[in-house]
């Protein structure tokens, strides 16, 4: 037995295992405890390589007593050598693409209410619901779906249609709320306290959070039970990247692998950039900000884990970066030019940031580096119209040649 209480981030308090993500005492954010000091490194490296080929191989370092199932198990995406990016990057660096658009629903998403879900089961709930910036409504609706459960999935009205598709198919309730996705959150929290729902990302959120790690620990175990010497990483709500660098201390902590926490690079775009901005600005809190950018996957304008985001950046030795709309439809064609992954707009703006650190000079040669691409290109068409040309012909070999004429005498 390994999972032991939530815990207050802020001030320590333990309390029970339910639906709640408020400490009582300080009204500090609560996460899962576990208690590992039974744990034998080679025997839970055993259990791991055992296991299912997806996130629940991690059920060890997941908040369950036992391993969950699940019919649309996320996890054990690809991790990918990228030298042609690294190249066009004028980088020398040992640069990796971890593609977590190949989940179930084509977003890192399936990996947090994979487990968040499991847990609403596990307490009880028979409706699930969330407030999404459009990746999560499309894995809540799936995870629902497969699971039986009914769903209410709230997004802002004014979502990606691909999106908003890719939630109606699964027989959700789909709310399409006339705001940013702050008021959609500030709205499900007010329903979090009045109806018997799971809200993945509110009152399961400890749980919710935890998903996140197994993007850690997949990333080492495909490098050969090793670490990266840095990471880039989008931030949204900032739960994501300081999961991620969770994952990573657990497994230093208990000794599955050595080394140290990679330098980690925090990603957000322009329009939406609260954290980035209070990175330059030294500052220790975010202020809040309205979002416009094309990153809609990204834009949470009053990020819940920003400070825990700025602390992990600022003591990795890392740094958190914002870059515009043009740069980030620039990094969606370089990615899919140099690796064939067709990324939505949140990898978009990792590779943008990425391209950013290049340029000041920050990689150094022989660097070992993880980028995370978070979401898939078909999700967000318009970011990449108007961005290539055509060649419309007759059907016939003339228009052919004529079309392509300077390209056959070059
Ligand atoms: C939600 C999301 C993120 C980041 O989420 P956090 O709220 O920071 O955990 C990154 N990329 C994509 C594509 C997303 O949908
Ligand atoms: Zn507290």
């Amino acid at each position: 037995m390994s999972i032991e209480s939530l815990r207050c981030k802020e001030c320590g308090t333990a309390c029970e295992l339910d639906a709640r993500y408020v400490c009582e005492s300080c009204f500090g954010p609560l996460e899962v405890a576990y208690d590992h000091s039974s744990l034998d490194p080679a025997e839970a490296k055993r259990r791991i390589q055992a296991g299912s080929q997806g996130i629940w191989r991690y059920a060890d370092f997941l908040p369950f007593e036992g391993r969950p199932g699940d019919p649309l198990e996320p996890g054990l995406t690809p991790l990918l050598r990228a030298d042609r990016l690294a190249e066009r990057l004028g980088i020398d660096a040992e640069l990796w693409v971890k593609n977590d658009a190949a989940n179930p629903t084509h977003s890192f998403k399936d990996r947090v209410v994979a487990v968040a879900v499991a847990k609403a089961r596990e307490l009880g709930f028979e409706t699930v619901a969330c407030a999404s910036t459009g990746n999560l409504a499309n894995a809540l609706a799936a995870h629902a779906a497969a699971a039986g459960l009914g769903s209410y999935v709230f997004v802002p009205a004014n979502l990606e249609e691909q999106k908003l598709l890719a939630t109606g198919v699964y027989g959700t309730n789909l709310v399409g709320v006339r705001g940013n996705y702050d008021d959609v959150n500030r709205l499900c929290t007010q329903l979090a306290e009045t109806r018997p729902w799971a809200f993945v990302n509110v009152n399961l959120r400890p749980y919710y959070a935890e998903g996140s790690k197994t993007l850690a620990y997949e990333t080492v175990e495909q490098l050969g039970w090793e670490l990266p010497d840095r990471v880039v990483c989008p931030i949204a709500s900032g739960s994501l990247f300081t999961k991620v660098g969770h994952g990573f201390q657990e497994w230093l902590d208990l000794g599955l692998v050595d080394g140290e926490q990679p330098v980690f690079n925090g990603a957000q775009a322009q329009g939406c950039s609260p954290v980035a901005t209070a990175f330059a600005a030294g500052w220790e809190i975010c202020k809040p900000q309205r979002p416009e950018t094309i990153a809609k996957s990204l834009a949470i304008g009053d990020p819940a884990d920003g400070p825990y985001a700025l602390e992990h950046a600022r003591r990795t030795g890392g740094t958190i970066d914002a870059v515009s709309d043009e740069e980030i439809r620039d990094g969606i064609r370089l990615l899919a030019e140099t690796t064939g992954i067709f990324t939505e707009t949140a990898g978009g703006v990792t590779i943008g940031v990425l391209a950013k650190l290049a340029e000041r000079g920050e990689i150094a040669a022989g660097e070992r580096l993880v980028v995370y691409i978070t979401g898939e290109g078909l999700k967000t068409l318009d970011a990449t119209r108007d961005r290539f040309r055509m060649h419309e012909i007759d059907p016939d070999l003339d228009s052919f040649e004529s079309e392509f004429r300077q390209a056959v005498t070059a």
